[in-house]
């Protein structure tokens, strides 16, 4: 396995609009262990594949505290099928905005198809930190990133910030 490294705003890679998976192969298993891995190290609980480079349809999340035993999803060309009514408010970050967090209001609930590493066709009814977190990585396989569900304003500010601190370091990739 190895670390990858984490694309970072205002790196306009961010913005891609990934293309989706086609070959379910053993090199595709070996870039998610090598996404968990990256996802643990940081630490997050979520990781869409363009963050660290890769503009396909996929995504790792991994709900687990601390103290538990992890619970690792991969997450390929997933769809949002549904959505639920009700709101929800989780205050969001994001592995690409490094220390930066803002209450985000999503649809508590999803419906959303997707693959699994073998091919697989799935299906999974979110609810909770599951749904927000699969809404804010599928915006990611789209270019949207969750600064763009804040203020005008508030978004102005934090890529201001992030473009000042590219320009300070001389580039816009780190690598943690
Ligand atoms: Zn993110």
């Amino acid at each position: 396995m190895a670390l990858l490294d984490l694309v970072v705003l205002p790196d306009p890679v961010l913005r891609t609009v990934s293309k989706p998976v086609e070959r379910f192969d053993a090199q595709l298993a070996r870039f998610a262990d090598d996404m968990f891995e990256t996802m643990y190290k940081a630490p997050g609980i979520g990781l869409a594949a363009i963050q660290v480079g890769e503009p396909l349809r996929m995504l790792v999340i991994d709900l687990a505290k601390k103290d538990e035993p992890r619970e690792p999803h991969v997450f390929i060309n997933p769809e949002i099928r549904a959505f639920g009514d009700a709101p929800s408010v989780y205050e969001e970050g994001c592995l690409s905005i490094p220390d930066y967090y803002a209450d985000v209001e999503r649809p508590a609930n999803v419906t959303v198809t997707y693959r699994d590493l073998s091919g697989a066709e799935k299906t999974i009814e979110a609810d909770g930190l599951m749904a927000t977190c699969l809404q804010h990585e599928i915006d990611h396989l789209n270019g949207v990133l969750f600064v763009d569900h804040i203020s005008r304003l508030k978004r102005e500010m934090v890529v201001r910030k992030f473009k000042k601190l590219a320009k300070e370091r001389g580039g816009t990739r780190i690598t943690v």
